[in-house]
């Protein structure tokens, strides 16, 4: 072995990271090994805390301390719109934007046949129930512009159709193929303005 035991334990830990290789985990690995140790300490708390402290809001499925979520708390948010997306992280994107007033649906992913994810895995039940239960006017699909994204909101627009409540999906002022949060704000506001109804 090359490697010393707890250094190979946490190449392995940074190796289970998305994007992160064996070269990059071995190189983050050796820079632990040279900070302060508070420092380390700090990231170590960080990581366990985010497990331990944070969960799913139990209305929309958006990570939260609290529950409900802030955003669903908010007597101030109009609860006709809900926008649907794929993950937190889109969240945080949309309200970065600061002109959506509405409130959200985080389905936990895309339909994706090739990874075996399909329609029972995302929070879809969830979301038919809070069309039945809260007055909402018009569901926002706002998927990635991607194929799983895509096929997601095409699935969504077909499955919404019968309740009759109106169903629009975002403009395609997005790069194809690119992700909700990686689009800038005005990119993203532009979107939402031109969204057409399915
Ligand atoms: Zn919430």
């Amino acid at each position: 072995m090359i490697y010393p035991e707890p250094i190979l334990k946490l190449i392995d830990g940074f190796m289970k990271l998305p994007g992160i290789g064996p070269k990059t985990a071995a190189r983050l690995a050796f820079f632990v090994l040279k900070m302060k140790e508070e420092d380390v300490l700090q990231i170590a708390k960080a990581l366990v805390n985010v497990k331990r402290n944070l969960h799913y809001c139990s209305q929309c499925y958006h990570i939260t301390d609290t529950d409900p979520c802030p955003i669903c708390r908010d007597p101030h948010r109009d609860s006709r719109y809900l926008c649907v997306v794929e993950e937190p992280k889109d969240v945080i994107a949309m309200e970065k934007m600061k002109e959506y007033q509405g409130k959200y649906h985080v389905l936990h992913g895309a339909i994706s046949p090739i990874e075996g994810i399909g329609p029972e895995d995302l929070r879809i039940p969830e979301l038919l129930k809070r069309l039945q239960d809260e007055k909402i006017e018009e569901v926002i699909l706002a998927t990635n512009p991607t194929v799983e994204g895509e096929a997601t909101a095409i699935y969504l627009s077909r499955l919404l159709k019968p309740t009759g409540i109106k169903v629009t999906r975002i403009a395609h002022g997005l790069p194809v193929g690119g992700d909700l949060d990686y689009a800038d704000e005005v990119t993203l506001a532009k979107a939402m303005e031109g969204r057409r109804e399915l």
